[in-house]
């Protein structure tokens, strides 16, 4: 399996409009962050994680040949804004997408974004998008795909783990449920946003209290603000990193151990 970090950006993507701080003013590459995105590759199929404003300029750069399904985290409109720019997608290969998420999340994404769903009466668009919403495990390529409801902030987001990896974005606390069903990680890709604290969202010293709990092989710290420079990657424990666009991770860990808790 290999995932693809596509975005690795906070809501603002780094540098952030207006500002002159030394984040956004570095001429390291690592420290351009376009908004938050993954997407695994499993056995020549594409599964994007949500559709950053910025999945245009993220399919272009990793040259995406073609997305095969979409798993939708929550609704904030850094995580869904770029739902359009699959349209390119559907003209070249001819296929309605399918795509997964929790009741609510759907339930908006397909209010708000209802002719993507339904095919614009006039101008003979058709479908691009088939929701199906999802509430326990579900097989995806032949893969486990396990849906983990996360608290983010004042509302809720979803977490997915597949095979041995989890990405889990936009969270600030992991409710027992969920962390029973994150034991035996390869890979685990977490929200850390920043150093200083945020209601909706783990900072650093949180996101690595997860780490210390669940103990995956590997960590890659995700959403991250202007606040944090890519350089300070040198400064977490070992086998903690910060993530940046374009990092390709592997696992090679078959289904996994863990599997036979679900
Ligand atoms: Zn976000
Ligand atoms: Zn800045
Ligand atoms: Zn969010």
């Amino acid at each position: 399996m290999k995932i693809t970090i596509l975005g690795s950006g906070t809501s603002t993507g780094v540098p952030m409009v207006g500002c002159h701080c030394p984040v956004c003013t570095s001429f390291d590459p690592k420290d351009t962050r376009t908004r938050a995105s993954i997407l695994v590759e499993i056995a020549g199929k594409f599964i994007l994680i949500d559709t950053s404003p910025d999945l245009r300029r993220q399919a272009l750069e990793n040259a995406i040949p073609h997305i095969d399904a979409v798993l939708f985290t929550h609704t904030h409109a850094d995580h869904i804004n770029g739902i359009d720019d699959l349209r390119g997608f559907h003209l070249l290969h001819k296929r309605v997408i399918p795509c997964y998420g929790s009741k609510e999340t759907l339930d908006m994404i397909t209010r708000n974004f209802s002719y993507i769903f339904t095919g614009a009466s006039q101008g003979g668009y058709t479908p691009l998008l088939e929701p199906h919403q999802v509430s326990g495990a579900f097989h995806l390529f032949g893969q486990t795909i396990l849906p983990l409801p996360l608290v983010h902030g004042y509302s809720y987001s979803t977490g997915y783990r597949i095979g041995a990896i989890a990405y889990l974005t936009d969270c600030s606390r992991i409710p027992d449920t969920s962390m029973h069903l994150l034991s035996g990680l390869d890979i685990l890709i977490l929200d850390a946003l920043r150093y200083t604290p945020h209601i909706s969202h783990f900072n650093i010293e949180e996101s690595l209290k997860v780490v210390e709990a669940l103990k995956p092989r590997r960590t890659i710290l995700t959403h991250l603000t202007h606040e944090v420079a890519h350089r300070d990657s040198e400064k977490l424990p070992p086998g903690v990193e910060l993530a940046y666009d374009g990092m390709i991770l592997e696992s090679n860990i078959a289904s996994m151990t863990a599997n036979r808790q679900w």
